[in-house]
């Protein structure tokens, strides 16, 4: 049967990578793409999607309780799925207010609207609400400590970490006091197409094209999981569509890199490719390998980011086994992937860069 979805921060990196993936997977559903387009939320990452049959976007804010119901019931939404936030930690930082308000105040506000289409009339609407979240929730973990696993105790860091651990707790919530069907999936660091340029990998990939330093924080041993922003939205598509209800689903690629190593990886990798292709000189002149150089030379160590976790990992046993989920991509050649995109889509990045 044919589902209606309400996507929210849909015009955002991993909720367009979302809707493109499910619109090649399952293209009789529709799609309300919702997004209040802040300075990370970009309507070209929804081209291709825009005016055909059965996709709409609207632009408003999560806040607005009425303007979600008035989506959820004009599309007869049987399936939310909640990426909209805040999601840059070090802007939560500098200014932790729009944090708090996105992705605390804004999920309360549509777990409130679900709440009230979906539960508010004589007999319950059919639905699923799921809920987009990460790693960070869990804290640091210690050098050789096991993955976060999904009863880890919760201890966020950072402005950012703990506005969404809020969020999850609040998810959980309204499962429990309300009966709202709800799953949570909590997963480690992006990578991929559409990521704004103030991220690591993008950054970086945007910076080297541009003779730019590639600034690492503190002395760069910081580790993290990456995963192919597809494999992520693969992995939400099973507990959408198996997982079992008030479930949360840690999702990760197994794939632990220090903050270096990737810089480092990153420059390599470019730096073969303008080896292999003399035309990458002439459309990027400011790259250090158009003077023959290497794109390592423009690492440049920048004081370490307050409360900065040293290591975060995550043990996907729980979605494997139950859902028989595997990321498809290795970093090999998702990096591969990557790097051909933002090479390829110069036009995308370079207005963002000033945002
Ligand atoms: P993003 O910053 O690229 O996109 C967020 C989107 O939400 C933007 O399009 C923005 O316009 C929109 N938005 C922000 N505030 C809004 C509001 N009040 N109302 C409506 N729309 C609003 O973020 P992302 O990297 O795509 O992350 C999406 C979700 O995935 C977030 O919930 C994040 O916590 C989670 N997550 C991200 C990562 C990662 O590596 N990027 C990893 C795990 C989980």
């Amino acid at each position: 049967m044919a589902r209606s979805l309400l996507v929210t921060g849909a015009a955002g990196f991993i909720g367009a990578n979302f809707v493109h993936y499910w619109r090649a997977q399952h293209p009789g559903d529709r799609i309300v793409a919702y997004d209040a387009l802040t300075y990370a939320g970009n309507r070209a990452n929804l081209e291709g999607l825009e005016g055909t049959e059965g996709f709409t976007f609207v632009h408003a804010d999560i806040c607005d309780k009425a303007a979600v119901i008035a989506c959820l019931r004009e599309h007869q939404v049987d399936t939310l799925v909640h990426f909209a936030a805040e999601s840059h930690v070090d802007r939560s930082i500098t200014g932790p207010d729009a944090f708090i308000e996105t992705n605390v105040v804004g999920t309360h506000s549509l777990l409130q609207a679900a709440r009230e289409y979906w539960l508010g009339g004589a007999e319950p609407l059919p639905h699923r609400f799921h809920h987009v979240s990460t790693d960070e929730v869990y804290g640091s973990l210690a050098p050789d400590a096991p993955g976060f696993y999904e009863e880890q105790k919760y201890e966020p860091n950072s402005p950012y970490s703990a506005s969404k651990a809020a969020s999850d707790h609040l998810v959980r919530a309204y499962l429990h006091t309300y009966g709202l069907q709800v799953s949570t999936s909590n997963c480690s660091n992006n990578y991929g197409p559409y990521h704004f340029p103030e991220k690591l990998i993008p950054l970086c990939l945007t910076n080297i094209l541009r003779g730019l330093p590639l600034p690492v924080y503190g002395d760069g041993s910081n580790i993290r999981d990456w995963l192919y922003v597809e494999d992520h939205c693969r992995g939400i598509e099973k507990v959408i569509l198996d997982g079992v209800v008030g479930e949360t689903y840690n999702i990760g690629g197994n794939n632990e890199w220090n903050n270096l190593d990737i810089v480092n990886l990153l420059c390599e990798q470019l730096d073969a490719r303008f080896a292999a292709d003399a035309s990458l000189a002439a459309r990027f002149p400011d790259a250090p390998q158009a003077a023959g150089k290497s794109a390592r030379d423009l690492i440049t160590f920048v004081e370490d980011r307050a409360g900065h976790d040293w290591r975060y990992a995550i043990d996907a046993s729980k979605i494997s086994g139950e859902l028989g989920y595997s990321p498809a991509e290795n970093f090999e050649t998702g990096l591969a992937k990557t790097l051909d995109w933002y090479l390829d889509n110069e036009d995308w990045w370079r207005p963002l860069l000033n945002r």
